[in-house]
């Protein structure tokens, strides 16, 4: 049943991609009424790119998100077609899970989840303008000549502004192959006075799945240990299917070489900057010239699905030139194309014109998540979406804003670096960005985090009291280890006395599951897993805590709104520009603005204090 008048809204979101999803789902279960409109009900929760979810420090993300409540982790548990966990070999801080998606089902799932929410209205349109009036936002208008009011708006349109499809010297507008690109929503935020630039990324060609030959190819099958992605999923799917693994070779990059100014990037057609970390096959051609050949993983788009993504071979050069290097691929010899690989170019916002609830500083009320603040990946634009969907409706409620530390969860070191630091080529979230690495593992999300969740009302009473009783766990586990002595020679270590269990685990060498042998566990794998690591970094852990005693003091000095850096003495011209711009809202934001000396924050420091008295 709809309770909302015609028109009007709490929030609207625009934009039904993975920031979208989150920020509406966010704000209609914390009782706001959301409007969620979008230029294709089909494509929410698309999959622009690589069928999966998770990986290398965004499977961090997603956990995180999960444990605060949003539904990321659920909509690809629900759709996963394969788990695995990167980085078994090295220390907890760095292990990552990832899952391959059935794309459609992925899609259906998130709608699905969508619907259910009484509180969302879904409507298929296009935003073309931002109604503000006397720098707030009051609602949006359509090019269906519609408007809809809402005192708070989530822009996340992708890559979707301006948008301009590239193939070789072939180029048409596009937000995504075949779907329209959103131009005067771009140009309407550069009438507002945004700061906006211009990005690039690109995808590969999808194969006919009939035309591989996956004979050849070495099978890559997923983890049947691994944990689901949703603390509160029960477990993972138990009929995985395989990835396949192939390799470019010298005939490939030959081809590539004689074809290099025929591509959109190197004959000069693109001028937005691309990401880094995920380069075009063309990039990683020239760059790292001296690898004979690079990894490609042949990854199926669902169960159904007769389309096979070619990951590894993103590329803006001319399809027949695609085809041509396709084919000199082992198991890809006949290969068809089912859609081509292509480069898109399009407008974001510079995130540092955003408060770090992405709230714009210009505008209130309005709120940006997604790519649309120059980030890449799926995962980085689900948490900014719901951040940006818990802090509108905070707003709206006249209550304090969620702000996540950078000690707290990578969401924190993410929309940190983003507003502090700001962007010059797409951002990826890595595990190397957070400086407190072995406090943001995976498997302590919920120990970091939960409790924000449960109180913003999006995590379930059962759930919540099924973790206090996991927590108890944990913590009546430490003390008996502590309290019992065992025999260590019983697990075949040398010693002439009984020690402290809780001693004994501390020894690289010995693992929980040794303990488990001479007494019993607590039959939990997740508690006993986390016990371990627990009590095996507790000295670099409690250190990492004394540092931060440091860092907390400075992230809890706030800096008044309204704040005039000419009034500090001796505060040179330089830094009075650098904190006019990020608006820093503590002394600990202040001191990461790249250029920021400690001189300059202990001005700053200073004058916030005298300011107080
Ligand atoms: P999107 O998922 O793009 O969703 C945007 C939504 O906004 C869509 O639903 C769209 O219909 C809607 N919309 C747009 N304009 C309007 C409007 N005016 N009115 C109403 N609705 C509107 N990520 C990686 O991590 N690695 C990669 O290699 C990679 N390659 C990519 C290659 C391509 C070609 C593309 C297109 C994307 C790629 N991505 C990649 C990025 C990934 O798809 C995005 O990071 C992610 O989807 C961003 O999520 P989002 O919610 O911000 O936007």
């Amino acid at each position: 049943m709809f309770h909302v008048k015609h028109f009007s809204y709490d929030v609207i979101v625009v934009g039904g991609g993975h920031a979208g999803i989150e920020a509406a789902l966010a704000a209609a279960r914390m009782q706001a009424y959301v409007l969620l409109c979008t230029t294709n009900i089909e494509f929410i929760g698309q999959m622009s790119c690589n069928p999966s979810i998770g990986g290398l420090a965004k499977g961090n993300l997603v956990k995180d998100l999960d444990a605060l409540g949003g539904e990321m982790a659920k909509i690809i548990d629900a759709s996963a077609i394969q788990y695995r966990v990167l980085n078994t070999k090295k220390g907890p801080a760095v292990r990552s899970t990832r899952a391959q998606a059935d794309k459609k089902v992925y899609c259906e799932e998130a709608l699905r989840r969508l619907v259910d929410e009484d509180r969302i209205h879904i409507k298929q349109f296009m935003v073309t303008n931002i109604i503000v009036d006397n720098n707030k936002v009051c609602g949006v208008e359509t090019n269906t000549g519609q408007i809809f009011k809402a005192p708070a708006v989530i822009l996340t349109v992708g890559t979707f502004l301006n948008g301009i499809i590239r193939i070789g010297d072939k180029s048409y507008s596009g937000g995504r192959a075949n779907e329209y690109a959103s131009k005067e929503l771009s140009a309407c935020l550069k009438k507002l006075g945004l700061n906006v630039g211009r990005l690039k990324t690109g995808t590969p060609a999808r194969l006919d799945k009939r035309s591989v030959n996956f004979n050849v190819l070495t099978e890559q099958c997923g983890d049947a240990e691994a944990d689901p992605f949703s603390f509160e999923t029960e477990s993972i799917i138990d009929n995985q299917l395989p990835c396949y693994l192939t390799y470019t070779n010298s005939e490939t990059h030959e081809i590539i070489r004689n074809n290099l100014l025929k591509s959109a990037l190197y004959g000069g057609y693109i001028t937005g900057i691309g990401p880094r970390y995920c380069p075009s096959i063309e990039d990683k051609v020239i760059k790292f010239s001296d690898k004979e050949r690079h990894q490609i993983f042949l990854e199926p788009e669902g169960r159904e699905s007769n389309e096979i993504y070619a990951n590894g071979l993103s590329t803006s050069l001319p399809i027949e030139v695609q085809v041509r290097f396709y084919r000199t691929i082992t198991g890809l010899e006949n290969v068809e194309f089912l859609r081509p690989a292509y480069a898109i170019e399009y407008d974001f916002v510079y995130p540092t014109d955003l408060y770090p609830t992405l709230e714009l500083k210009k505008i209130k009320g309005l709120f940006l998540a997604g790519q649309i603040n120059g980030t890449t990946g799926y995962e980085e634009a689900a948490v900014q979406g719901f951040m940006a969907g818990v802090n509108a409706t905070l707003l709206l409620n006249n209550m304090d804003p969620l702000i996540l530390k950078r000690d707290e969860s990578y969401i924190g070191v993410l929309i940190d670096d983003l507003v502090t630091k700001g962007v010059d080529e797409p951002y990826r979230m890595f595990h190397s960005r957070g400086e407190y690495r072995l406090l943001l593992r995976e498997g302590n999300a919920e120990y970091r985090l939960i409790d924000k969740g449960y109180k913003l009302g999006l995590i379930s009473k059962k759930r919540y009291e099924r973790f206090l009783q996991e927590k108890t766990m944990f913590d009546s586990e430490l003390i008996r280890l502590k309290n019992t002595f065992i025999d260590p020679r019983k697990i075949g270590i040398d010693s002439v006395e009984n020690i402290r269990a809780y001693e004994l685990l501390k020894r690289p060498e010995v693992k929980y599951d040794d303990i488990k042998k001479i007494i019993n566990g607590v039959n939990n794998e997740k508690v006993e897993r986390e016990v371990e690591i627990f009590i095996k970094y507790e000295g670099y852990l409690r250190r990492l805590k004394e540092d931060l005693k440091l860092y907390d003091k400075i992230d809890n000095i706030y800096i008044p709104g309204n704040i005039d850096y000419k009034n500090i003495p001796g505060l040179r011209r330089e830094f009075i520009e650098k904190l006019d711009k990020i608006k820093p809202i503590t002394l600990g934001q202040a001191a990461r603005i790249p250029g920021m000396t400690p001189a300059a924050v202990s001005l700053l420091h200073i004058y916030i204090g005298k300011k107080r008295v």
